[in-house]
């Protein structure tokens, strides 16, 4: 549920809800909107006694949600949420943030080089992975560590947001070591223990879409990392799987006026993962664009022909 204060309640009005709240053996969030506070109560409230909140002073009304997603839900947060990124960029708000990147860092000429050009095209945040989920156990796995520190180093010359992959718990402390935000591949999105662990940071988090996941599934996603303190959430839909060769994934952009529908959090798309193949990445940047998205995340290389992961498809 969530309690809606009048405008111009007072803090302590505020703080006395979040007491009960919590007397309740439940969690709260307080979000301060530019019309009115609203305290969302987290945890299972269904046998819980709504009238003692309803009375309090300041209280306007108790509003249970509907949405199984409680933190993620525009019934709680009726404004849309703009993650900040560093150097004055972010991922929601009027303009679309764009973040790229290789799809691997292969070393630090390589990673300092594209992190220029993709600087001069007008791009916020570097993605480049250091940890790669690789389908095959043979495959280039990453740098690792060492690929973290390029990517540091790209962001000391450029400016630019370093959006990385976290692959498990123990890399977390890792990669916010060196990171701006926190991803979350689409084979992870329900790694809950992961999800929990990244809930607990302070950076950003992409969140991208399971290959085979709902968009209820991916929001209930997004809501384990929400429910542990951290809302600085980035939904990213990077494609499903379905019966259709002709592109590694399914790019599903009516995701994107469907989750702004339902949620509050920016979302952003990746036309890479989400078709395969480099000649379709251009128009569904646009479509994209034209559907709503708040930002987009796309594979760049300075070499494609030898890139060591995800490089020419034609
Ligand atoms: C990536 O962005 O580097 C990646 C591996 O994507 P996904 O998790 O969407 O497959
Ligand atoms: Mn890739």
């Amino acid at each position: 549920m969530v309690v809606v204060m009048k405008p111009g309640s007072t803090k302590k009005q505020v703080e006395h809800v979040v007491q009960l709240v919590r007397e309740m053996g439940l969690k709260d969030h307080v979000i301060e909107g530019t019309e009115r506070t609203v305290v969302a109560v987290i945890g299972d409230d269904r046998f819980k006694d709504r009238s003692v909140l309803e009375t309090v002073e300041g209280v306007d009304k108790v509003v249970p949600i509907l949405a199984p997603y409680k933190m993620a839900s525009l019934e709680v947060k009726r404004e849309r949420s703009v993650v900040p990124l560093r150097a004055g960029g972010a991922i929601g708000g009027r303009s679309v943030g764009v973040i790229a990147g290789p799809c691997s860092v292969e070393s630090k000429s390589q990673i300092l080089e594209i992190a220029e050009q993709v600087k001069a095209a007008g791009a916020i945040g570097l993605r480049g992975g250091a940890f790669k989920p690789r389908t095959n156990p043979y495959s280039f796995q990453g740098l690792g560590e060492e690929g973290l520190k390029y990517m540091a180093e790209a962001r000391e010359r450029t400016g630019l947001a370093v959006v990385t992959e976290v692959m498990s718990i123990d890399q977390v402390e890792v990669v916010a070591e060196y990171s701006d935000v926190l991803q979350i591949g689409a084979r992870n999105m329900q790694n809950f223990n992961l999800l929990n662990k990244v809930g607990e940071q302070s950076k950003p988090v992409v969140l991208k879409r399971g290959l085979s996941a709902t968009l209820e599934e991916f929001l209930l996603a997004a809501e384990y990392v929400m429910a542990k303190g951290n809302t600085q959430v980035m939904l990213c839909e990077r494609g499903i799987r379905t019966y259709e060769e002709y592109v590694r994934n399914t790019l599903a952009l009516a995701a994107v006026p469907e989750l702004h529908r339902v949620s509050h959090l920016p979302v952003i798309v990746d036309p890479s993962h989400g078709t395969g193949k480099n000649y379709l990445v251009d128009s569904m940047c646009r479509a994209a664009v034209a559907a709503g998205a708040d930002g987009l995340i796309v594979e760049v290389h300075n070499d494609p022909e030898h890139a060591l992961t995800d490089g020419c498809s034609r």
